[in-house]
């Protein structure tokens, strides 16, 4: 093996592209079940550089072996800032989401899949693919500016946001992305540091949000995404705005930039077929990201659990056809389908609506009373119950006055239009 290696060829059962979060959770589970894995990644070491914020439910942590040590802060609650200033206090009982160390969970992540017997490549950049047969699939890859060839039976791709290798298999990639970036701050004040920040609005945040989620008493991750159909001026502006708009609200003073970060996600919508003959696609790759909040890590992994476990039974059988594979888009649609489907419909009500009427709406939200059932049903990880109790509330009390009235038919209307179109 040693010899065909130092000829740049490389062979393997299943060729786990990307070693990121779900990249590695898919290379462990086929790992540990004795297929020969190979987990290659593009950059000198793993989880940099970090794209994220590192907001992750609770739920994550109680369904797969995460690595606690990367949890930096826990949240419970949030402060839904409209766009003219106005602030909705959300507050559950326990906590919802971790905010973690994205570089060490991502290297303790791909030391799992290494100690299970993955094989890691870094500087390794896959940049093509031609089939063998019809059994297996060689990818060409620079590692080190060297060109090498991997062998395989079967790719797991998780190349992130922007994959090469989705659309050589002829799959249909994501159709629109969000920007990103974020400071880390020091010098910043919480009362106290378990409650992220929300801001809504068109001036620095077209399509999408700004945020400010604590780290500490005084650290904070300041950022935003812009979605990249809806964005006019170039990320760094929408940031400056941002920031000018906090210290003029006073809410920033003596602070200190710690760290930069940019990156990018997708908007969706998710892709499908997320499979074909030799390969399936995870994570964000695949647009299992939850489009209103850019909240993508749970799903990976999910997505990645899926797909390492269909990847096993494909090669015990020895078929790792399309016809086979689509199991595991079948079982990722019955895990978290349902909750793309409707984040992705609200976030396009949102997306139509002008800052006013965003205003108006989380006005509304506090004058109606709907923030108590967003305490009781609301979870990070699942947006999609709290819709169902909402909707009796929202229509009983916007059907009380004319004006409200108004402002429900414009969210029906761009749900309907959503949906048809
Ligand atoms: C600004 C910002 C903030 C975010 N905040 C959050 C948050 O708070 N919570 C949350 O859940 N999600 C958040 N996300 C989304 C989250 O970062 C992603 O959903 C998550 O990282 C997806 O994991 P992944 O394993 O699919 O891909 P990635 O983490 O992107 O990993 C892909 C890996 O593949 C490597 N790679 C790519 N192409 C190749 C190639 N051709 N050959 C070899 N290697 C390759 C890359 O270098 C990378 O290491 C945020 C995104 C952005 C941009």
């Amino acid at each position: 093996m040693q010899v065909w290696r130092l000829i740049g060829f490389y062979t393997c059962d299943v060729l786990v592209v990307g070693a990121g979060p779900a990249g590695s959770i898919a290379a462990s589970i086929v790992a540990k079940k004795g297929f020969k894995t190979i987990l290659c990644e593009e950059h000198k070491m793993v989880g940099r550089p970090c794209h994220c914020t590192g907001k992750l439910s609770v739920h994550a942590f109680r369904e797969f072996n995460l690595p606690k040590d990367s949890i930096l802060n826990s949240v419970k609650a949030a402060k839904l800032y409209s766009p003219g200033g106005f602030k909705l206090d959300i507050r559950k009982d326990s906590v919802d989401s971790y905010i973690i160390d994205r570089e060490l969970f991502d290297s303790r992540l791909s030391d799992l899949a290494c100690s299970r017997g993955a094989d890691l490549l870094l500087r390794t950049r896959v940049y093509d693919v031609e089939r063998e047969f019809e059994t297996h699939v060689i990818l060409k890859a620079r590692k080190d500016g060297s060109p090498v060839r991997l062998r395989s039976r079967l790719i797991i791709d998780a190349e992130g946001a922007t994959p090469i290798l989705p659309g050589k298999f002829g799959l249909r990639p994501v159709s629109d992305l969000l920007l990103g970036v974020q400071y880390e701050i020091s010098g910043i004040q919480f009362e106290s540091p378990d409650s992220v920040e929300l801001y809504f609005n068109r001036i620095f945040a077209p399509g999408f949000f700004a945020w400010i989620v604590p780290l500490s008493e005084c650290m904070a991750r300041v950022g935003l995404c812009v979605r990249r159909s809806m964005a006019t001026s170039p990320i760094n502006q929408y940031i400056d705005r941002f920031i000018r708009m906090l210290i003029d609200r006073g809410r920033l003073r003596d602070f200190k930039v710690e760290k930069v970060l940019a990156g990018v996600e997708p908007a969706g919508p998710y892709i499908s077929p997320s499979y074909s003959d030799n390969i399936m696609v995870v994570g964000d790759s695949a647009g299992h990201v939850k489009p209103t909040s850019g909240g993508g890590i749970y799903f990976g992994l999910k997505a990645a659990k899926l797909a390492g476990e269909t990847a096993v039974k494909c090669l015990d059988k020895m078929n790792v056809s399309k016809w086979q594979l689509r199991v595991y888009e079948d079982e990722w649609v019955r895990a978290f389908g349902r909750e793309l489907n409707v984040t992705f419909l609200l976030r396009r009500i949102l997306n139509s609506l002008t800052d006013d009427e965003v205003d108006r709406l989380i006005r509304k939200m506090s004058e109606w009373d709907i923030k108590s059932v967003v305490e009781r049903y609301g979870d990070t990880a699942y947006q999609s119950k709290v819709i169902f109790p909402l909707i009796p509330r929202f229509l009983k009390r916007s059907l009380e006055k004319l004006d409200d009235i108004s402002l429900l038919a414009r969210i029906a209307a761009e749900g309907f239009l959503a949906l048809i179109t």
